[in-house]
């Protein structure tokens, strides 16, 4: 396992896979110990590194995961195989924005990892799939630095996707159903709970 999870941090330097800081996954598996989380959906899987270490942290959690992208979907599966966690983690190959999960499944905990510009798309459609009192987490609100600081950005793509993290952000302060909080670890994590 241990060693499967070095060749997955290799394979995503080495092919440009933008998968979770370390600091950031040993805070949501202590996250999950801690709450006693048993299930999970991930917005976003790549190629399983995030996942695979999520359903690691206790015997029971389980994973089920979303990626659009074929070849990261098939690299996942593989990993998903080769660290015997075919039980624990079912990866979905779909767009999580086309996806109609059956109303009736419901989850602890769910990490949005997806596509920067549409978080608050992926929170409004997927907050319906908590169960009271889950949290949904956001990775990525740093955005390497970049959010806070769109003002100095020159228009284009970068400007544009920092300003919708920025709108994220707003939207979570000013939430009236969750209660979030903001972690600056790895590239910066929140925390939203359902209010009870
Ligand atoms: N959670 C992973 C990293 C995910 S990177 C980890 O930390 O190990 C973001 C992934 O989201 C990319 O592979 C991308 O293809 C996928 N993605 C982006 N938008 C998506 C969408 N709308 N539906 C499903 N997957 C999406
Ligand atoms: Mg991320």
């Amino acid at each position: 396992m241990k060693e499967h999870i070095l060749e997955m941090e290799k394979y995503a330097i080495e092919n440009n896979v933008p998968i979770i800081e370390k600091k950031s996954i040993v805070y949501i598996m202590k996250y999950i110990k801690e709450h006693n989380v048993k299930s999970i959906l991930e917005i976003g899987s790549a190629i399983g590194y995030s996942a695979i270490l999520m359903a690691s942290s206790t015997k029971e959690v389980t994973v089920t995961t979303i990626e659009r992208d074929e070849n990261r979907y098939m690299e996942c599966l593989k990993n998903v195989k080769k660290c015997g966690m075919e039980k624990k983690i079912n990866v979905v190959f779909q767009d999580a924005l086309e996806l109609n999960l059956s109303d009736e499944l419901k989850y602890d905990l769910i990490f949005i990892d997806a596509a920067k510009g549409q978080y608050i798309k992926f929170f409004e459609k997927y907050k319906h799939f908590l169960n009271p009192g889950g949290i949904i987490i956001t990775d990525n609100l740093n955005f390497h630095g970049y959010v806070g600081e769109s003002n100095k950005l020159d228009k284009g793509n970068l400007k544009s996707l920092v300003e919708k993290i920025e709108s994220y952000i707003e939207f979570l302060k000013n939430n009236t159903e969750f209660e979030t909080k903001f972690e600056n670890i790895g590239d910066g994590l929140s925390i939203s709970k359902m209010k009870e």
